[in-house]
């Protein structure tokens, strides 16, 4: 069927004509030679019976006479029918009186005819019998049986097949021309029709037209395509020019944002430039600022005077403080924050940020409290200062929206894997929460939950964009839960790879501490928790009262049981009985009157100081209190008390070198601050105006540091810093040089050290983080 169903149109009508005329012709001369055939044989039989009852007739004579030779003779009259082989006179009893044969062997056989029932053809293989009675006066006097040859009928019935066989073969191939002639009539328009739809698939050519020559169905379906043609052809002219017109269109648009894609590109790289000018334009008067009147709450002042300068002081650092959360913003849009790599110690960051808090969070007297547990590695390789600029954040929004109760930092190490570190930081509050489908909103840039809070307590809503943006380039993550009323818990992660074992020097703590038993007196369970956490650590055998009652209980218990206490360590703030009246009742008894006390405090308010004093207080802490000073303190009191003559334990006690520095920096402001910061340290300076100065004056003198501002003008720091050091190339000498950068911008720290600068100093600096940064070079002691 499916090669059927390929065939052209022509071919099949032909071949449906042909097998339909094939079948007819077959029939018709199946029939006709059926009919010839029986008809034949019809002759035949009445032939012989004609015969037989002419003999019967003529021979009646014969067998009522017996004459035998006269019957013979009327046999053979049969011979003018050759189809008559044999033929018998009968008795009436069947015996054979005459016959006549043309069948030699019969003769010499002796035939006997077949007894076979009266006028009945008897047909055999290849002849017919007949048999007929000879009646005289309706008495049967004898019978003639006569056999007729059919040898002749195959070869017959081949002549008839032959003959129908010729007439089909003719009819077959005159149905064959004819129709081939007569089927083009209604194939040609047809083919021609699909020619033309092939043409126009092939070519896409719309004006082409089949021709139309008949006015039947196929001339008016021809005309409808035609038609069809046209209609595609006008839309097909519509789409060209509705596509040409696009394409000009576009090509219009393409030029317009190419345009506007290098005005964008210009503008970006300009808000770059600004940023990095904005900075260096902002932070050199605020350094001014700062600098100056941290020099100037130095000098004698009046109490006015001091408070004026106090909150000049106050306002500016507030200002310094938004100036930086907002170029960190602009840093972040313009894809440019980005953190450095560097040791630091995990545990000091941390407590040096909480203790940084703790000023705000005791004058608004809430507790903070700083939890790292032991598990989590100290010595670590990150960005010390963003992790600290994320912590600062959490926490002065923890202290910002509580009125009282607790804050906590918890450090915990997450998980750990091929040297780096997961940690999570936790800072919970119990301030005023925040509802749950604002909980994601407020990562977003500039968003408060309320804005008359913000104006309440401050703040640009940029705080926690800024920290999302450096928890993610630290590998983490950042969320937080929270109830409204009833306090808020922000967590966030980093990723922190371990420093190698090399570079970490274990903190032994000292021998002469271990095993000395310790009483903390905090009624705060998690202060305590702490505390005994620490001095844990340091190998001491601390317990844990949570009053003054309490404490005094324990105190005596373990002096009965001759095991006395070393050292008590009372926070000063808690109920019931506070700090000084436990130390007064301590004091008042005999035997507990040299117990080495340390207290704890809030506020380092002056009363306090005295009144420590006169209770003969060892030392008093700030809460939160640092791993390392609890050390000190704690060493001091037992140095002090085992070797009465005074001895200082602080590591900050050593000599401070007097360093002659040489200081690169246009600017006068600038020059005035830092010289003067720097010779109120005792240090000598000279001052270089600008690059080319400055390598000038490298000449010309010994000097033991170089602080250098990165942008002046004739040369900047960078080259100047290159030239110092291609100098000092093949010698042994290598001069630090600090970067005083003003430079917000990405890449500035690596440009610094890629230039041969050691390090850099953010502007505006204070005198402390300087001298912090000179805390990391050994200066040789000067030759001058
Ligand atoms: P800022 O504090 O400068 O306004 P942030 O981005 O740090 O900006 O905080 C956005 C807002 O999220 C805050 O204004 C405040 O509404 C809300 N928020 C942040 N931390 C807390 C918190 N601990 N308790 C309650 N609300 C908070």
């Amino acid at each position: 069927m499916e090669y059927f169903n390929a065939l052209p149109i022509r071919k099949k009508l032909l071949l449906i004509i042909m097998l339909v005329t094939g079948g007819v012709l077959i029939f018709v001369n199946s029939v006709m030679c059926a009919y010839d055939f029986f008809t034949l044989r019809h002759l035949l039989i009445k032939n012989l019976a004609v015969l037989t009852k002419a003999i019967a007739d003529n021979a009646k004579s014969t067998v009522v006479f017996s004459d035998q030779d006269a019957a013979r003779e009327t046999l053979l009259a049969l011979r003018a029918e050759p189809c008559i082989v044999y033929a018998a006179i009968l008795t009436p009893d069947h015996r054979v009186f005459a016959t006549y044969t043309t069948n030699k062997a019969m003769t010499e056989t002796e035939f006997q005819p077949p007894t076979i029932p009266l006028n009945t053809p008897v047909f055999g293989n290849d002849s017919i019998d007949f048999l007929t009675e000879i009646k005289l006066q309706d008495k049967t006097v004898g019978m003639v049986f006569a056999r007729s040859d059919r040898h002749d009928e195959p070869l017959l019935l081949q002549r008839y097949l032959l003959v129908a066989l010729l007439v089909m073969g003719v009819t077959f191939f005159l149905v064959w021309l004819i129709t081939g002639k007569l089927q083009r009539v209604f194939t040609r328009p047809i083919e021609q029709l699909a020619a033309t739809i092939r043409g126009i698939t092939r070519n896409q050519d719309y004006s082409l037209r089949a021709s139309v020559k008949n006015k039947d169905e196929i001339g008016a379906l021809t005309m409808g395509f035609n038609e069809m043609l046209g209609e595609i052809e006008l839309r097909d002219h519509a789409l060209i020019q509705a596509h040409s017109d696009l394409e000009e269109k576009i090509e219009e648009r393409t030029k317009d944002l190419v345009l506007a894609k290098e005005a964008a590109e210009a503008a970006s790289r300009a808000k770059s430039e600004f940023l990095a000018n904005m900075s260096h334009e902002i932070r050199t008067p605020m350094n001014g600022v700062i600098g100056m009147t941290q020099l100037a709450l130095q000098t004698e002042l009046t109490e006015e005077q001091r408070d004026f300068l106090e909150t000049i002081d106050l306002s500016a650092n507030r200002l310094i403080q938004v100036i930086n959360d907002i170029l960190d913003f602009s840093k972040i849009e313009a894809q440019k924050l980005d953190i450095t790599y560097n040791d630091f110690n995990l545990r000091e960051t941390v407590e040096d940020t909480t203790q940084e808090q703790a000023v705000r969070a005791h004058e608004k007297k809430l507790e903070l409290l700083c939890q790292i547990e032991e598990d989590v590695p100290e010595f670590l390789v990150g960005d010390a200062f963003r992790l600290q600029q994320i912590i600062t954040n959490l926490m002065g929004n923890s202290i910002k929206f509580t009125e009282s109760g607790q804050i906590l930092l918890k450090v915990q190490r997450k998980a750990e894997y091929d040297g780096v570190v997961e940690l999570l930081f936790a800072v919970s509050d119990k301030g005023i929460g925040i509802p749950e489908e604002q909980q994601q909103r407020i990562f977003e840039a500039f968003s408060q939950v309320d804005s008359s809070m913000a104006r309440k307590f401050g703040g640009t809503g940029l705080g926690l964009s800024i920290s999302s943006r450096l928890v993610h380039l630290m590998g983490g993550r950042i969320w937080l839960e929270s109830t409204p009323n009833v306090g808020s818990t922000f967590y966030f992660t980093i990723l922190c790879e371990k420093q190698s074992q090399a570079k970490v020097i274990p903190q032994a703590s000292p021998a002469f501490l271990a095993g000395k038993s310790v009483l903390v007196v905090d009624d705060n369970p998690i202060n305590q928790k702490i505390l005994l956490q620490k001095l844990g650590q340091l190998n001491m055998q601390a317990q844990a009262a949570s009053g003054g009652a309490e404490a005094l209980e324990m105190l005596q218990k373990h002096l009965a049981a001759a095991d006395p206490f070393a050292l008590a360590i009372i926070d000063i703030q808690m109920p019931e009985m506070d700090g000084f009246t436990l130390i007064e009742k301590i004091r008042q008894q005999q035997q507990l009157a040299e117990l080495p006390v340390i207290i704890l405090t809030s506020a380092g308010l002056p009363e306090d100081k005295v009144r420590s004093q006169r209770l003969g207080v060892h030392a008093y802490l700030l809460k939160p209190c640092r791993q390392k000073d609890l050390l000190r303190s704690i060493s001091t009191v037992f140095v002090q008390a085992e070797h009465p003559a005074p001895q200082q334990a602080t590591p900050q006690a050593g000599k401070k070198e007097k360093l002659h520095i040489l200081l690169a920096e246009d600017n006068l402001v600038n020059q005035k601050v830092a010289q003067k910061l720097l010779e109120k340290e005792g240090h000598s300076v000279v001052i270089a105006n600008n690059g080319l100065d400055a390598l000038e004056k490298y000449g010309a003198e010994h000097f033991d540091l170089i602080l250098m501002d990165v942008q002046m003008p004739e040369m900047d720091g960078f080259e100047a810093t290159e030239k110092i050091r291609a100098l000092e190339q093949g010698t042994t000498r290598h001069i630090p040089i600090i970067a005083l950068t003003a430079h917000a911008m990405k890449g500035y720290s690596e440009k610094c050290l890629a230039a041969g600068m050691d390090d850099y100093v953010s502007k505006p600096f204070t005198i402390a983080s300087l001298m912090e940064r000179l805390d990391h070079f050994s200066f040789p002691q000067s030759g001058e």
